[in-house]
């Protein structure tokens, strides 16, 4: 754990009890503070009270006296759809808001550090799609060199949960965009940026507030180095504001749309092979084609952005290639679930927004795909023009019928259910084709969340096959 510095004899207001809040409350806790705790959800409440922890009625008129901070979870809105009545009354008291990101910042860094011989450093990776695989790929290589590293944020542990560092330990956090919006303090070593596309418009009040939460992380700290994606135009405006001319290497540009190989420092991969350009030079190249566990040229750009953080590390480009090769996939990301009479079962529970959709159609070809859920604002858009790929979809869930419309000409058949659509799309599916789920949506009409209709998804393969 890592005690929350500067509250020591203050109290603090912790909104929001699950996981991540109850780890704040001890955090706080275990550096002196008197956290008071309050949820919306009586259930959360008990649950907490059931752990040992005290809640307060943080809606109550005096709730506020004495209060140094609000502490609020990343599920809670804080201003779009509308601002929750608790940080609405914690505002009007005057009271600052934060969450553990900003707690975490403030506090990890102790004495202790001046007797290191190799200062910790944090890399904070955020993005629309890919954090989770770039977080956990960068950890993945730091443990296979035998670098001390945790995992954290949106990934593995809540921030104030991970062990205090060691000489030389490499942080590595997934930020969403909710935290990065909040947070009071965000200094990484090392910030990425892997890519922006539509996506919890309503939490942000559109795009523009959906960049600038993200470009936060960037704004605020001034981190040593920025891996930035630039095939978007919010991605090549971040490398600009961030660098002072083409040649500051303090940017690290990342594509997979195009060779970028003028006078800065830029990792791009083309056709399967990632390169690194260093003031015009080729200085590393990696082959990705076979790398089971990084399927699609969205994987590759997942490698490019912990390639480039690596390398800010000072890690040889063989010694990255070697972890990169090693690496198996995240459960729920492009992974392959069984192979069967020649066909491919793969689970992308978590494409659940058009774009990481899109992704995975085209990762594969010759595709039976599973899509539908809770559909997005927006609906298929994105996806249409990634269609040919496609011999069939089966439709699920709540926007099945919604998305049947979308789909025109596109061979397609309403299933309601996982189990239809996997029993119709097994049955179909020729050698050489791919059974896909990649949904498109959420997951909220059928499943608690999109890893338990990716298990649903693997159970009903699994079921069909035994057959
Ligand atoms: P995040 O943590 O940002 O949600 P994940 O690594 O969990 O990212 O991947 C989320 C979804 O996006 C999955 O469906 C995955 O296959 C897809 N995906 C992964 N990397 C990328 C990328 N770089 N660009 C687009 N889609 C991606």
């Amino acid at each position: 754990m890592i005690p929350v510095r500067g509250y020591e004899g203050r109290r603090v207001a912790v909104l929001g009890l699950g996981r991540s809040g109850l780890a704040t409350a001890s955090a706080l806790e275990a550096g002196g503070a008197e956290p008071l705790l309050w949820d919306d959800s009586p259930e959360a409440r008990e649950n907490a009270e059931g752990q040992g922890f005290t809640c307060h009625d943080l809606t109550k008129s005096g709730a506020w006296d004495d209060v140094a901070a609000l502490i609020v979870s990343p599920g809670i809105p804080h201003l779009y759809p509308q601002p929750n009545k608790v940080i609405a009354a914690a505002w009007e008291a005057g009271v600052p808001v934060d969450n553990d990101i900003g707690l975490f910042f403030r506090s990890f860094a102790t004495q202790e550090w001046n007797n290191f011989d190799t200062a910790p450093r944090v890399i904070a990776v955020t993005g629309s799609n890919g954090k989770s695989t770039t977080a956990a790929l960068i950890h993945h290589i730091l443990q296979s060199v035998g670098r001390p590293a945790q995992l954290a944020g949106n990934i593995g542990r809540g921030v104030l949960d991970i062990d205090p560092a060691h000489d030389g330990e490499v942080v590595v956090l997934e930020l969403s965009s909710y935290q990065t919006d909040l947070a009071r303090a965000l200094t990484p070593d090392i910030a990425v940026f892997t890519n922006l596309s539509p996506d919890h418009l309503d939490r942000h009040g559109g795009m523009g507030g959906y960049f600038a939460a993200k470009r936060r992380l960037f704004a605020e700290g001034g981190p040593d180095r920025a891996v930035i994606g630039v095939d978007e135009a919010e991605g090549q405006f971040l490398a600009g504001q961030m660098s002072e001319g083409a040649s500051d290497d303090r940017v690290i540009r990342v594509s997979v749309d195009r060779k970028l190989t003028g006078p800065g420092w830029a990792v791009f991969a083309r056709k399967g092979f990632l390169s690194e350009y260093r003031k015009g030079r080729q200085v590393g190249s990696v082959d990705l084609r076979a790398i089971r566990g990084l399927p699609g040229s969205h994987n590759h750009q997942n490698a490019c952005c912990a390639y480039a953080a690596l390398r800010t590390l000072g890690l040889a480009p063989k010694v990255i290639a070697q972890g990169l090769e090693s690496f198996e996939g995240l459960p729920h990301r492009s992974q392959i679930v069984a192979e069967a009479d020649g066909v491919t079962y793969v689970n992308d529970s978590k494409a659940t927004n058009v774009d990481s959709a899109a992704k995975a159609l085209q990762a594969f070809d010759r595709i039976r795909w599973i899509a539908g859920g809770l559909g997005k604002d927006g609906g298929l858009g994105g996806l249409l023009p990634h269609l040919s790929v496609v011999e069939k979809a089966y439709l699920i869930g709540h926007s099945a019928r919604d998305f049947a419309l979308e789909l025109g000409e596109t061979p397609h058949e309403v299933c309601e259910t996982m189990a239809v659509a996997v029993a119709r799309a097994a049955e179909d599916a020729q050698e050489g084709e791919t059974v896909l789920l990649a949904p498109a949506a959420a997951s909220f009409d059928q499943y608690p969340n999109f890893e338990k209709r990716g298990e649903d998804f693997m159970a009903e393969v699994a079921r069909v096959l035994k057959k």
